[in-house]
């Protein structure tokens, strides 16, 4: 399998929050969430109101986001719009398990479901 270029771009970076960054300042809600391999900027995935994961690729061209969800390991390039298979990363792997999906706690309306994009 071809390296993805993009892969010596991984390190281990750290979380810079528990949930989607943005949601938890403008007061959204999330689905699932996505950690930038680059700045470990955490935003929320395409299924969420904001999609702030991919906004943050748009803003800062960090291509490499990974799962943030407990049990997902996969890595996905923006630029090749491919998902990867990167290296074995330092924990955290996920976001906090008492963290609710979709989070944040407490904040999540009624009929999320019928949100989703
Ligand atoms: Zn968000
Ligand atoms: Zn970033």
């Amino acid at each position: 399998m071809a390296a993805c270029k993009h892969l010596d771009q991984i390190r281990d970076v750290t979380p810079s929050a528990d949930g989607c960054e943005d949601c938890l300042k403008i007061g959204a809600t999330w689905v699932h969430l996505r950690l930038c391999m680059e700045c470990g900027h955490v935003g929320c995935c395409d299924s969420s109101p904001n999609k702030h994961a991919t906004k943050h690729f748009h803003r800062t061209k960090h291509p490499i986001i990974r799962s943030f969800e407990p049990g997902e390991d996969w890595l996905w390039d923006y630029t090749t719009e491919q998902l990867l298979e990167g290296p074995v990363l330092a924990p955290p792997h996920h976001h906090p398990l008492d963290q609710p999906v979709p989070g944040p706690a407490g904040r999540v309306p009624p009929g999320w479901e019928r949100q989703l994009h």
